[in-house]
């Protein structure tokens, strides 16, 4: 997701890291590399700049902590700039006891394929879903949700050609009742473009149906494009979240960067694949992590907490050795793909030198270095003198540079523990047990 972005912003970042110091000057080329970058990823103008402002504010605050280097400082008030752009806290829809949602927006911004996964998602959850194809001029579009929901198992209540709102309420309530649906997932009808007369006929059908939420479906991949969409959307239908789809595909990050500031609405939903599972709730935090490479913390979190490997981890930075370091790596990689967890685990995927691939056969060394180390060693690598590691070179069969690749590693990882300890009140390892 938002490679690019991601790419760029940590770009900005790593030109700060090894500074014990910073000067205004090289904030100033950080924010402007950053405020580049947004904009190159579509972010609204307007937004970008405030962006910028508010990393500059928060990072000048934090000048004085000390305990922190520079790069941490901006890596902080960049991630918490993001979560906030992309809308802070998670907002999940309200549910009641009955629901009537209506999904509105653009043909081809993935309406209907969404009212499908809406219904599967919220099927999962217990719920008694009824989804209405509510074209009433398009009987191609009907047909297109009558079978997504023949697809997910659920019912499909088809509107008539011309059918009047009045009529469609009467029919709806009705089956909702016979069926006991306690959620009705209304498709509207979509044009290829804004439209005065598709904005009337909401404007009544909704009159009619009442909705308690009115989810915009905007395609991320048109960028800018969507807002000006939404906008329209909301002075004339009104609207209460956002679903953002296609979030899968090379999407600049413009649109999921910008909807919170530009339209005032919450983005509920992400569409992340054309399969009827393929739809997340929209987490900005966790978005913010993976945009900054620190991972995706409350992912990994769950996958180790799944995988029942909380009782290995140590308690914190201060007491992570060698041996857990490596202990670590060996469960991620009991816990799938390896390279995909290290992006996943905030710190190692970064600390990790560029080239420093983690295969089982460069594991195997790395567990060689680490075996031929004293314990005191492995508790505490900094009495790793030049003599030492020579040893421990010669007794693992690998070279002094790979022990100091791995030593290198530890300690990135262990400084980084340190300051998400100190930001969050737990560390990396904190996050494994919760
Ligand atoms: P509608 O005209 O707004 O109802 O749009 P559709 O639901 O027909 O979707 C348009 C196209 O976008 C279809 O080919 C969908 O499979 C595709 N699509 C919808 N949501 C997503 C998504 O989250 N990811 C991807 N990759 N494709 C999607």
């Amino acid at each position: 997701m938002f490679q690019q972005l991601a790419a760029r912003l940590q770009e900005a970042i790593d030109r700060l890291r090894g500074r014990g110091r910073i000067t205004e000057e090289d904030l100033k080329g950080t924010l402007r590399e950053i405020r580049r970058a947004l904009i190159e990823a579509d972010v609204n103008l307007e937004v970008a700049r405030a962006f910028v402002e508010e990393v500059r504010e928060r990072a000048l605050g934090r000048k004085v902590l000390e305990s922190l280097t520079p790069a941490e400082v901006v890596l902080a008030t960049v991630y918490e700039a993001l979560k906030e752009a992309l809308g802070g806290e998670p907002k999940h829809p309200q549910l009641k006891d009955r629901n009537v949602w209506f999904l509105v927006g653009l043909q081809g911004s993935g309406k209907t394929t969404t009212a499908a996964k809406l219904a599967l998602y919220y099927k999962g959850k217990g719920r008694r879903p009824l989804l209405v194809a509510a074209d009433t001029q398009r009987p191609a579009a009907r047909e297109q949700l009558r079978v997504l929901g023949e697809k997910v198992g659920v019912p499909v209540l088809e509107v008539q050609d011309g059918e009047s709102p009045e009529s469609i309420r009467r029919r709806v309530e009705e089956r909702a009742r016979l069926e006991v649906r306690d959620l009705v997932l209304v498709d509207t009808a979509g044009r290829l473009q804004i439209d005065e007369r598709l904005m009337e006929e909401l404007v009544r059908l909704k009159a009619a149906l009442r909705p308690d939420e009115v989810l915009l479906v905007l395609d991320a991949m048109t960028g800018q494009e969507a807002l000006s969409v939404a906008q329209a959307f909301d002075e004339r239908v009104g609207v209460t979240g956002l679903v953002l789809t296609k979030l899968d595909g090379d999407a600049r990050g413009g649109a999921a960067l910008s909807a919170r500031r530009v339209t005032g609405k919450p983005i509920y939903f992400a569409g992340v694949s054309e399969r009827p599972e393929g739809l997340e709730p929209f987490y900005p935090d966790r978005l913010a992590g993976r945009i900054l490479g620190m991972g995706d913390v409350a992912t990994l979190a769950e996958k180790v907490r799944q995988a029942g490997l909380e009782a290995e981890a140590p308690k914190s930075a201060k007491e992570l050795t060698l041996e857990d370091f490596l202990k670590q790596m060996q469960n991620l990689k009991r816990l799938g793909s390896f390279s995909e967890l290290l992006k996943l685990l905030p710190g190692v995927g970064r600390a990790l030198p560029q080239g420093f691939q983690v295969d089982e056969r460069a594991f195997k060394r790395l567990e060689a270095i680490v075996l031929s180390m004293t314990p005191e060693e492995r508790k505490d690598p900094r009495i790793l003198n030049a003599s030492r590691r020579r040893r421990i070179a010669k007794g693992s069969g690998t070279t002094v540079q790979e022990v100091n690749r791995l030593v290198k590693a530890f300690e990135e990882t262990k400084a980084l523990m340190k300051s998400l300890e100190r930001r969050k009140g737990r560390g990396l390892m904190g996050m494994f047990r919760r």
